[in-house]
């Protein structure tokens, strides 16, 4: 019994008193961060372990928000400042142990609902180089509904956008951010790190950012390194409500659900049936053509365990049609001009 009490007391103390980065303290989020139109429930305050006492709302938009009995943040739309697209808010939860406050963005929901998602943003047509600033930017003023693209992490442990694990013959995992970032893009651009190409998808509120987190060449421990840094980077942008994560790696999927709850997570690999990753809390799949052509009950399959069903890399316009056909709800292509044209 001592032990118990011992061990018990320990998790309170590790849960509350630790200073600096420590993901096992109990954190707090909302279960979601957008305004969607004629709706004014925004999602319930939640920690991650332990109790919540009591709410308060604060901050220059105050007067805007509420909590209700049952932790419901909810908007009075007509307090909010007429034409602004997003809105910051202070949550402070007491607990049995302490009091926990953070500074939340809620943004309105005007992100397009058309399926495209831009892979590595919209670089073949409009000569910007993929997984650039340019290259979102294109997909943004196109009008996609996302537009993904791939994270890495620095020797010195910066998360990167880049594709492959090196630039220019250079390991990003060995090598430092002060050496990667004098690197150009071939359009010219600087090789953008994870927080400015954030900062850049988080001046509008029409195209979501699809996060993909690489898994790390120097082993699991690297890539879940990797995963804590992306999370606590959205979370420090308050850009939650912009960001969308996916992974070939299925620890690193579980990590991110793991410390952000709220976050939406699909699965890459094709390795797992809709029922293995329903069970596993995913928001849904994102296969490659070839995977959901060979499995074709998956896409039923998966709409009936409401996961949502990405796939990748569409190229073609027969294919961008059959699965238009079979109404899956994100097709990643490095064509987002033809297929917007197929679907307005
Ligand atoms: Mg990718």
């Amino acid at each position: 019994m001592k032990k118990i009490i011992e061990f018990s007391f320990l998790l309170i103390f590790a849960g509350t008193h630790c200073l600096g980065q420590n993901y096992d303290q109990p954190m707090m989020y909302l279960t979601n961060y957008t305004i969607a139109k004629g709706n004014n429930s925004i999602g319930y305050v939640k920690l991650t372990a332990g109790e919540i006492e009591s709410i308060t709302v604060g901050g220059e938009h105050e007067a805007a928000f509420k909590i209700h009995k049952d932790h419901l943040l909810s908007v009075r739309p007509e307090k909010l400042k007429p034409g602004a697209a997003s809105f910051d808010v202070i949550i402070s939860v007491k607990t049995p142990s302490g009091e926990l406050t953070n500074k939340f963005r809620i943004v309105k929901d005007e992100f397009i609902r058309n399926k495209v998602i831009a892979h590595r943003g919209a670089w073949k047509n409009t000569g910007a180089s993929e997984n650039s600033i340019a290259a979102l930017n294109h997909a943004v003023s196109l009008g996609c509904e996302g537009s993904e693209f791939d994270v890495h992490m620095s020797a010195d442990s910066l998360p990167i956008v880049n594709h492959d694990p090196t630039i220019q013959g250079v390991s990003i995992a060995k090598t430092n951010s002060r050496e990667l970032l004098s690197r150009k893009l071939a359009n010219g651009e600087t090789l953008p790190t994870v927080e400015i190409y954030l900062a850049a998808g988080m001046k509008q509120n029409k195209t979501k950012l699809i996060l993909e987190i690489k898994p790390s060449e120097l082993g699991k421990e690297s890539s879940i390194a990797l995963t804590r840094k992306v999370v606590t980077l959205v979370e420090g942008l308050r850009a939650q409500a912009w960001v969308d994560y996916i992974s070939f790696d299925y620890d690193v999927c579980k990590e991110v659900m793991k410390l952000a709850p709220y976050a939406k997570v699909a699965y890459l690999k094709g390795d797992k049936t809709p029922a293995e990753l329903a069970a596993d809390n995913f928001f849904g799949l994102d296969y490659n053509y070839n995977v959901l052509q060979k499995n074709a009950d998956w896409i039923k399959d998966a709409k009936s365990k409401k996961l949502t069903i990405n796939v990748w890399t569409v190229n073609d316009k027969y294919l961008m049609e059959e699965f238009l056909k079979s109404n899956v709800d994100f097709i990643t292509t490095n064509e987002p001009e033809l297929l917007l044209s197929m679907v307005k």
